[in-house]
């Protein structure tokens, strides 16, 4: 049984009931419209964890003027099946006032990490999402908390923010969940008209190519950019936001590739931003 929590005074309160007893909590931040890819890190979650609480808020601060908060996918009962299929224990679904509410006025701010990319095309997005993870892991006191690789500089963040704050949870980035064709999942797929639907995993074939030209010697962060940047440019429905080749800790561009390198792209087809990335290892690892 899923047991569904709306209240943040209950969701503390069950989960300091959980702590006394020994219990291992692990939780699955999401935003609802739930795919395999969040199922995969509810089962990853089941694996490591006694009890499992998916988070399921729409985060109005993560969001910019313009961005799609309102039009966002919000298909609750399908969202609740999904967390009953995979035996989550608790469904917190707080309301906007229950996360912010009146008087509510701090902001988490992770520097370096939430300048670049993402941070740099939608300002104020990681404040949002550093504070709302703070809080949510207030709330939830979770022992581990598991993420998507697919969101890579999020992923960093947090972990950043978990060893800066002291906030003792366990940060488990899971692999990034496709479609056959390589397109990532995402609840926003599901904005893509099927003429855009075809077109979206040239992002995934513009990363793929910039690893070719790495595994084939292409050391020069700009010709793999280049690359990248080819492919993306077969399809005029498709724009590029960013494509950057960097260092995996630092997220900063690197010139000249040596151990390995994160790929990191952003597109926009019409009104539909999607992001991906692809981690290369010339260690072996
Ligand atoms: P969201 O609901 O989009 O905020 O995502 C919630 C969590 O699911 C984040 O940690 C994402 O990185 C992760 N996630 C989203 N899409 C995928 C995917 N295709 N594969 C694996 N994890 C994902």
């Amino acid at each position: 049984m899923t047991r569904v929590i709306r209240s943040v005074r209950t969701m503390t309160a069950w989960s300091l009931a959980l702590h006394r007893e020994g219990v291992v909590i692990g939780v699955v931040p999401t935003m609802g419209a739930l795919h395999d890819g969040h199922r995969s890190l509810i089962r990853r979650a089941r694996l490591s964890c006694d009890a499992v609480v998916v988070s399921l808020f729409v985060n109005p601060s993560q969001f910019g003027p313009g961005e799609d908060f309102s039009r966002y996918p919000r298909p609750t009962r399908a969202d609740a099946a999904l967390c009953r299929e995979e035996g989550v224990d608790v469904l917190f679904m707080p309301s906007r006032e229950a996360v912010y509410p009146q008087g509510f006025q701090t902001t988490v701010t992770v520097r370096e990490l939430a300048r670049r990319w993402e941070g740099a095309k939608r300002p104020g997005h990681f404040d949002g999402v550093a504070t709302v993870v703070t809080k949510l892991f207030g709330l939830v006191r979770p022992h581990v908390a598991f993420f998507g690789q697919k969101d890579f500089q999020q992923s960093v963040l947090v972990r950043r923010l978990v060893e800066d704050l002291n906030l003792g949870v366990r940060i488990v980035v899971c692999p990034t969940v496709r479609e056959r064709d390589g397109l990532a999942l995402s609840s926003r797929n599901r904005y893509l008209t099927p003429v855009q639907r075809r077109s979206a995993p040239v992002l995934h074939e513009a990363l793929q190519a910039g690893r070719t030209a790495i595994l084939r010697g292409i050391r020069f962060g700009s010709q793999i950019g280049r690359a990248m940047r080819g492919v993306i440019e077969t399809d005029p429905k498709v724009t590029v936001d960013y494509l950057a080749v960097c260092d995996p800790d630092t997220l900063e561009p690197l010139p000249r590739v040596t151990k390995s390198a994160m790929l990191l792209g952003a597109v926009r087809l019409g009104r539909v931003r999607l992001i991906d990335n692809l981690l290369v290892r010339l260690d072996g690892r």
